[in-house]
């Protein structure tokens, strides 16, 4: 029996008008490559484009030296409306899709890795949580502060739990209308500046990962800003530990339900990592956009170094690498977007960007011989910059095993 596709070529073949007519229909509604957006779309990478020139590369060397972010650059992102992308504009945020964050994120990251993942986290990782989980009291009391001048932060990470995350120690204790919540969190992202906060506690540790339960806490109910770590890279971002010291949170603080904070949890990351993923992206691109000029302006034996073989061959090997890891994020926020399985593209997007990120940068520092290791240029910036994209919200080897995982159910079951 000839198969549907053959039948089909078949008809196209006698009617090669149809052929035409139906190719090009598909073609331009349908077949686009990942590098089209749209207007909305556009609209946002040039308005991140210019906030990012005028108002955060002029700072970003003395963020990064003071290891501080400007208060002032921050509440730009808010009047941007970059703090609250997605989130519906009845509740002050853009009501813009999956794919304006991620394009956001990238555009950061071109000028500066810290205030690209303080829009991350805030935007795909905590007003995500809010989004999708909470209940309409939570998102009107969280989501309108976070998308208008608040910042959030994600508290998953402890001490003991890092890739084996679900093992977190902190405890929840229900008391009346109150938990009662007793712990710590470590590596915490924006926590300097944030007020409000997803912390992530066990009501019930007989239960295991069950018992995870997602609360969203305002720094006044007890988050102690514990210790800020001094870190190689992404330095004018917040990373601290927090403690909770019978910290009192309202019951109804509770987000989705009780025992659902690991699905919370899970289902945020998998989409998260396509920021991180975006990120690196930025990151690469912007170091290789700092440098190749320097390549048309310095010579050596008579000649722009640009122009040396040895040199182009190099250069076009990382552009070509940037572009793959371009088409892996893009292709991982659309799949995202229209709702299909993208888990194991995220994956993969997350991990090669950031692989990717570190082969641009530490190539583009050579490129610029001794100058590219001074501060006097960004680059080393960029590449002390990327070595966390290997390691946060999920390390290279736990990306590699959500890929094997989902390889293995796929030919596993075939077998
Ligand atoms: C700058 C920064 C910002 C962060 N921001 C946040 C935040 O906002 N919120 C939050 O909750 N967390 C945050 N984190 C925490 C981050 O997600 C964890 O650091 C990360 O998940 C790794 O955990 P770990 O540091 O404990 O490393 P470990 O889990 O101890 O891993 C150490 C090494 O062991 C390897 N390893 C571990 N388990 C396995 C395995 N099963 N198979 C193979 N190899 C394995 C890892 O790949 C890694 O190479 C942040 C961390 C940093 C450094």
């Amino acid at each position: 029996m000839a198969s549907r596709l053959f039948k089909l070529s078949r008809t196209f073949a006698s009617r090669p008008g149809l052929f035409r007519r139906a190719y090009s229909e598909t073609a331009s509604e349908r077949l686009n490559s990942l590098n089209v957006f749209t207007e909305e779309e556009q609209m946002l990478r040039e308005t991140v484009q210019k906030f990012a020139q005028t108002t955060i590369a002029p700072l970003a060397r003395k963020m990064d030296e003071e290891e501080k972010m400007d208060p002032a650059v921050i509440k730009g992102l808010f009047e941007q409306g970059l703090m609250g992308i997605e989130v519906d504009s009845e509740l002050g945020g853009a009501g813009m899709s999956f794919t304006s964050a991620i394009i956001a994120v990238e555009e950061l990251a071109k000028v500066d890795a810290s205030m690209s993942i303080l829009c991350d986290v805030h935007n795909t990782l905590v007003n995500t949580v809010f989004r999708h989980h909470a209940n309409d009291q939570i998102k009107e009391k969280y989501l309108t502060r976070l998308a208008t001048d608040t910042v959030g932060s994600f508290g998953l990470t402890e001490a003991a739990s890092g890739s084996d995350a679900f093992a977190l120690q902190t405890r929840a204790e229900k008391k009346g209308d109150y938990y009662v919540i007793n712990g710590g969190k470590l590596w915490i992202s924006n926590s300097g500046e944030a007020e409000i906060f997803l912390v992530f506690a066990n009501v019930d540790p007989s239960k295991g990962y069950k018992g995870i339960t997602c609360f969203a806490v305002d720094k006044e109910m007890g988050v102690k800003i514990a210790k800020k770590e001094k870190k190689l890279g992404i330095r004018s971002s917040s990373t601290c530990a927090l403690s909770f010291d019978d910290m009192k949170v309202p019951a109804a603080n509770v987000v989705r339900e009780v025992g659902k904070g690991y699905k919370i949890a899970i289902e945020t990351l998998n989409e998260g990592r396509i920021g991180i993923a975006a990120q690196m992206l930025g990151i690469a691109q912007g170091a290789f956009d700092c440098t190749l000029p320097y390549l048309y302006e310095r010579k050596q034996f008579g000649q722009y170094i640009g122009e040396f073989q040895g040199m182009q061959h190099q250069y076009a090997q990382v552009a070509t690498e940037i572009e793959a890891a371009r088409l892996l994020t893009y292709n991982a926020a659309r799949l995202k977007e229209s709702g299909k399985s993208f888990v194991k593209e995220a994956a993969m997007a997350k991990l090669y960007a950031s692989q990717v990120a570190e082969r641009a940068t530490s190539k583009c520092v050579e490129w610029m011989g001794g100058v590219g290791f001074t501060r006097e240029y960004p680059v080393e910036k960029f590449y002390r910059d990327c070595k966390i994209g290997a390691i946060y919200e999920g390390t290279s080897n736990i990306q590699l095993t959500t890929i094997a995982k989902m390889l293995s159910a796929k030919y596993k079951n075939n077998a």
